[in-house]
Parts: structure tokens; C-alpha cells; sequence
């Protein structure tokens, strides 16, 4: 008996010595990646301003791929670039083995939103683009967070591989999602973020989207000699857009239809012989995209029939799914959110944040946001769409946001281009830096974890059927328009 009893003393006590290793490691190689990030905070913040700079729009991020390739390259990753048939994605790669953890990283701008860094609205002479939806910041922090855990494994704390997936074209939708198409993300979890007004895990879906081009054909005539011998490719246009317009009343709550004439003809003598209109459609569930997305192509087809012209080509260049959320990933994120703390801003900063609040609706007791959100029992809905949302339908996704900008900022606006090349948005990218690495960290040392996100995907995933209305066999494209 004597002996029954020591023997069972001796395994629990190796239980717990080994559970106290574990949890000292862990720290360990968090405190490595920590201090990682703090050293390089120049490195970093010089990687950011520079693609804030470049500033450029969706498959044509060259210069900025090129900033984050080579700081990987410079720290030991194994980089393969143009992955997808696109030449600005690529995938970087550390270590061996699994667990293989992958972070997102996104760095295309926004047309139309060129903005110094300063307080005030003013554009940049030369540049028409910028980076309002802060992902110059974005990149940079998973870069880094990528590089952070290389040196955690470098140092014999963690063990696995560490992937940095350099996805192009988000804005449009284009970049993840051909990437999964090519059979990119087998792993075993993804982590990503975004800039934000605010901090906190993102326990929430998103909406779905399909992005898609009408073009119509007419006849070109004088318009005013021999109008009767032209048809309008214009008419087709804007009588679509009516009757879009009418739909609108009879769609769900949560849909969201918005478009832009891309070619709406040469001037207005010359019946216009050629157009394109881009639409995207957008839905809390992918299924009511798939409804008015059929909806939407009655109407062309309708609009085509009125004018007397053409339907030439229905173009779906990209359909994203909402994102599933994972409440396993959202909690380590929201753990070490905690851990590591919101961003805390200097008053000069809170300054240059007031000002840009000038003219915003709603009153913000504070320029900008230094705690952390709770995170929500029940996901959220967000009203935004992102090509992680596909991803998230085949590996377990976790996402955090980091204030970065003015509290109360609208998406994709001057202030967020503003701030995102000041201190304040270097500042998010640390803290999102720090906790992308310590969330992969207890990703790698914890088979359970792992284990729990992919049940999580799964019971989420059950119910659902995975329809693209991307059609088969398409690549990506190779320009936006
Ligand atoms: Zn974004």
C-alpha cells in the first residue's frame, strides 16, 4: 500500500512540475517574442510609414509586398513569392512540422484617399490613393508577430512551423480568396487582426459579399442627328439601377447593395455603345447573397430587354463568405489582450486625435480608446466583409482589433489614413503584434486548444453548405477594373 501511495504522489507531483514547466515556458518564450518586438520597434514603424507611403491600391502592392518580403527574408523565413497567380501574394514560412499556425497580413490602400498625416483633411500632391482602412499597420504588426515567434522557436520555446500569409487585394476581396481556391491554408489555425477605434477580440461574423460587373452593348449614334439608329448602353445602366432601387425595399434588413459605373460611355454626343457597372451585394448570411445575386441578374437581364441592347458579360470577380467565429480563439486573444493591455497614447496624440474627431456625428468623451471591449457571450454581426470569412469555413480563425485610430472614425476615411502614419497607429501595431505572437504561442504549446478551436469550427460549420458563386476553374484576376 506504502508503496501504491508514493507511486501515486511521485506522478502527481511530476503532473504538476510539469504543468509548472509548461507555464514558465510558456512565459518564456511570450517574454522572447515580447522583447522582440519592443527592440524592433523602429524596424517596424519604418516598415509601416513606408507602405503608408507607397500607398498602393489592391494588385499593385509591389513596393509594399517587397517591405515585408525582404524584413522576412532579413530574419530567416523561407519566402515564396506571386503564390495564386497573383504577383504581389506570397507565403513565408519558419520552422518545421506541425503545428502550423498561419497569420494574415494585408497592405492594400483605398483609391481616393490620399491624406497627409496630419490632424486636418489634405491630400497628398502626386497620390490619389491611402491607407483608410489602416492596413500599412495591419501588415507590418503580422509581419512582425510572424518574426516574434520565429525567434520564441529559434530559442527552443516553441516547436512547429509559423506561417505569414501576404494576401494582396482585400479591399476587393481577391486576395484570400483565390489563395484558398489554390489550395493555400492547410493549417491547423490562423490567427489575424485589424486596425480598429477600438480594442478587443472579434468574437463576430461578417457579411457576405459578391463582387460583380455588368457590362452591357448597344449601337453608337450621333445622338442628336440620328438617335433612332443608336441604343444606349447608359439606358441599360440606369435602368438597372432603378430597378435595384425598387428591390431594395423588398430585401432583408442586413442586405446591402451598393455599385459604381466603371465605363458609362465617351461624351454625350456619341450614343454610348459600351458599359460596365460593379456591383456588390452584401448579406448577414451567404445563402440571402446567393438569393439576390440571382435577383440582381434578373434585373440586367430585364434592363438589357428595355434598351434594346446587350447583357455581354456577368463577371463575378469575387464572392466571400461571413466570417465563422471561434470562441476558443476569441478567448485566448481576449487572455492576452489582457495580458499585454490596451494601447495607452501620450497627450500629444490624444490632440492630434481630437482634432480629427471635428465634424464626426455623435460626441466621444475620449480622442482615442486606451481599454480593452469585453468580450460578448453571443458573436457579434459586423457590417463589414473580408475574405477571411472563406478561410474561416476550413480552419479556425481568430481575429482581434486594435485601436489604431480616432475613436468614432468611419471606415475607410481621411482619419484613419491621418493616424495610421503617426505614433498612434505604430502603437496598435505593437500591442496587435504582441498579441498575435502570444496567441499562436499558447496555440503551440496546448494540442487541447488546438483541438477545442477545431471543434468549434466544426459544430459552427455543421449546418452549413459551402456554395461559391465564383464560377469553376476561374483565376484570379490580374487588375481590379
Ligand atoms: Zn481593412
Amino acid at each position: 500500500m506504502e508503496r501504491y501511495f508514493l507511486s501515486r504522489f511521485l506522478l502527481v507531483a511530476c503532473i504538476l512540475a510539469a504543468i509548472s514547466l509548461n507555464g514558465q515556458g510558456q512565459d518564456r518564450a511570450k517574454q522572447v517574442a515580447f522583447d522582440w518586438i519592443d527592440d524592433n520597434a523602429k524596424t517596424l514603424n519604418r516598415v509601416n510609414k513606408n507602405i503608408w507611403n507607397y500607398a498602393e491600391t489592391g494588385l499593385q502592392e509591389f513596393k509594399s509586398a517587397r517591405e515585408l518580403i525582404d524584413l522576412l527574408e532579413a530574419n530567416g523565413f523561407a519566402v515564396e513569392e506571386g503564390v495564386a497567380g497573383m504577383p504581389t501574394a506570397f507565403v513565408a514560412s519558419y520552422g518545421s512540422g506541425r503545428p502550423i499556425i498561419g497569420i494574415l497580413a494585408e497592405y492594400d490602400a483605398l483609391p481616393g484617399l490620399s491624406q497627409e498625416a496630419t490632424p486636418q483633411r489634405l491630400e497628398r500632391t502626386g497620390i490619389e490613393s491611402g491607407h483608410g482602412c489602416g492596413h500599412s499597420v495591419f501588415g507590418t504588426a503580422s509581419t512582425g508577430a510572424a518574426i516574434a515567434i520565429k525567434e520564441a522557436m529559434a530559442v527552443n520555446q516553441v516547436q512547429g512551423t509559423v506561417r505569414l500569409y501576404g494576401t494582396p487585394a482585400e479591399e476587393t476581396g481577391i486576395g484570400k480568396t483565390y489563395m484558398l481556391r489554390d489550395g493555400l491554408f492547410k493549417d491547423d489555425v490562423i490567427l489575424s487582426w485589424h486596425t480598429g477605434d477600438r480594442t478587443g477580440s472579434t468574437y463576430a461574423y461578417t457579411k457576405a459579399l459578391v463582387s460583380v460587373k455588368f457590362r452591357f452593348s448597344g449601337l453608337p449614334a450621333h445622338a442628336s442627328t440620328s438617335p433612332h439608329e443608336g441604343r444606349s448602353a447608359l439606358d441599360a445602366v440606369e435602368l438597372m439601377s432603378a430597378g435595384v432601387n425598387y428591390m431594395r425595399e423588398h430585401v432583408r434588413e442586413d442586405t446591402r447593395i451598393h455599385y459604381v459605373i466603371t465605363q458609362g460611355g465617351g461624351q454625350p454626343n456619341v450614343v454610348p455603345p459600351e458599359t460596365e457597372v460593379w456591383y456588390y451585394i452584401r448579406a448577414d448570411k451567404h445563402t440571402d447573397v446567393e438569393k439576390y445575386f440571382n435577383w440582381v441578374q434578373d434585373i440586367a437581364r430585364a434592363a438589357a430587354v428595355m434598351s434594346q441592347t446587350e447583357l455581354t458579360t456577368i463577371q463575378v470577380d469575387s464572392d466571400m463568405h461571413e466570417v465563422l467565429p471561434n470562441r476558443t480563439l476569441a478567448e485566448i486573444i481576449h487572455r492576452n489582450l489582457e495580458l499585454i493591455g490596451a494601447p495607452q497614447f501620450s497627450d500629444e496624440e490624444k490632440a492630434f486625435a481630437r482634432a480629427t474627431q471635428t465634424g464626426l456625428e455623435g460626441n466621444y468623451e475620449q480622442a482615442l480608446s486606451e481599454t480593452i471591449e469585453p468580450l460578448p457571450e453571443e458573436p457579434g454581426q459586423g457590417r463589414a466583409s473580408t475574405d477571411i470569412g472563406d478561410i474561416s469555413w476550413f480552419v479556425p480563425v481568430g481575429r482581434l482589433r486594435v485601436a489604431s485610430y480616432t475613436l468614432g472614425a468611419p471606415g475607410h476615411s481621411w482619419q484613419i489614413v491621418a493616424c495610421t502614419g503617426t505614433s498612434i497607429g505604430e502603437k496598435g501595431l505593437r500591442v496587435a503584434a504582441k498579441v498575435l505572437a502570444a496567441s499562436a504561442i499558447d496555440l503551440y504549446q496546448s494540442q487541447e486548444l488546438r483541438e477545442q478551436a477545431q471543434a468549434d469550427l466544426r459544430k459552427i460549420r455543421e449546418p452549413l453548405d459551402f456554395v461559391t458563386l465564383i464560377p469553376e476553374g476561374q483565376k484570379a484576376p490580374q487588375v481590379i477594373r
